[in-house]
């Protein structure tokens, strides 16, 4: 017996071959696009649209895949954190994160990543493998259902894993959430920590999408120190990189800052990262840390106390720039930035 086709796994062009080798007209690829997409079918037999016959037909050579969920955690903030394993028993976490009017749902590129940042959870985990793109479309689809009766007005990709070490996969996914789901790519943004050469890359096969950079410090010494990812790339890579980046008009550029005790939280440094923005149409993000305080590695990381964060603000604004102080959410269930280890 041939092994079933998975039609979520299916591109635009692998669903039309499926529909032609199936000996259907071209029009019934859209349908399945829509009923899977935008009807949230879980199975063949809940397309409706398409005859008893031929469903049994499909149902015999195809199915519809989808992430399980094991775990489903609410916030007293009204974050909620969901755990959905994969098909080879790995897990990831995709976050959804009510804030006035919007809600925006955070979703994972990998499970685990490769980039090593000492203040970051996920990091420690460590690389497990690349998401395929159907499991990044999947916990949009799903959180969408789960949100109900909430709409989901925005999706970052910050949870687990540095997307552009999996651009390829994250650009086919965006492309089936915006062509096949009909979410608008500008709702949609992509956090990277620095891979400069997949920013350039990432502008040309996600054109449209938004970027968002965990710069975290100003200094290739401090960087290098808490991110291996700057020993390759460098501020100055970084930088240009972003001086290149197309944009919009009015369009910014978002600039995350892991705020950390006496190790990049000095008036200095807020110098410094004015200076090295100074040109760039951003918004910078301030991120107090909300890790543990003392990490395996030995080395310890702090929050800094309110007025050095309030003073490393008032640095960034009197030199211009757009700066706001982003109060972690969902620390009780751990979901907050860098706090997904995908156990739940
Ligand atoms: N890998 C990508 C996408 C993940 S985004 C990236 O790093 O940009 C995760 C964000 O959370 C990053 O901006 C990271 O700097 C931040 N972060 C990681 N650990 C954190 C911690 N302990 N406290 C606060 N923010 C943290
Ligand atoms: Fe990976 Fe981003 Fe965490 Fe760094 S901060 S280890 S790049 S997920």
């Amino acid at each position: 017996m041939s092994v079933k086709t998975d039609l979520k796994s299916l591109d635009r062009g692998a669903l039309g071959a499926f529909a032609k080798g199936s000996g259907l007209p071209a029009y019934r690829a859209g349908q399945l696009i829509h009923w899977i997409y935008e009807r949230n079918a879980g199975t063949i037999e809940e397309i409706t649209e398409f005859s008893k016959k031929l469903r049994q037909e499909l149902a015999a050579k195809a199915f519809i895949s989808r992430l399980q969920l094991k775990t489903a955690l609410s916030s007293e903030d009204g974050t909620r954190k969901f755990l959905f394993g994969l098909s080879d028993g790995n897990a990831i976490e995709s976050v959804l994160i009510p804030d006035g009017k919007r809600l925006t749902l955070c979703i994972s590129s990998q499970a685990g990543c490769r980039m090593g940042c000492g203040f970051c959870l996920t990091g420690k985990i460590g690389f497990k493998r690349d998401l395929l793109p159907h499991e990044i479309v999947d916990q949009f689809l799903l959180a969408r259902q789960l949100a109900l009766p909430e709409t989901l007005t925005n999706i970052v990709f910050m949870g687990m894993g540095e997307p552009l070490d999996n651009l390829d996969n994250v650009a086919e996914a965006i492309k089936r959430i915006t062509a096949f789901a009909r979410f608008s790519k500008r709702r949609i943004t992509v956090s990277t920590s620095g891979v400069a050469p997949g920013i350039r890359e990432f502008a040309a096969k996600a054109s449209g999408v938004k970027l968002a950079v965990s710069i975290n410090a100003a200094t290739d010494s401090v960087r290098s120190s808490i991110m291996p990812i700057n020993r390759k790339y460098p501020l100055q890579k970084l930088i240009a990189a972003l001086r290149d980046f197309p944009l919009a008009p009015r369009d910014r550029i978002t600039i995350e800052y892991v705020l950390l005790k006496r190790v990049n939280d000095a008036q200095a440094d807020a110098k410094a990262l004015a200076g090295l923005l100074r040109g760039i149409p951003c918004k910078i993000n301030l991120i107090p840390y909300n890790g543990p305080e003392n990490c395996e590695n030995g080395r310890a990381f702090n929050m800094p106390d309110e007025n050095t964060t309030m003073a490393f603000q008032d640095v960034l604004v009197r030199a211009g720039h757009t700066a706001i102080i982003r109060k972690s959410k969902g620390k009780d269930i751990l979901a907050a930035c860098g706090q997904l280890a995908g156990k739940g």
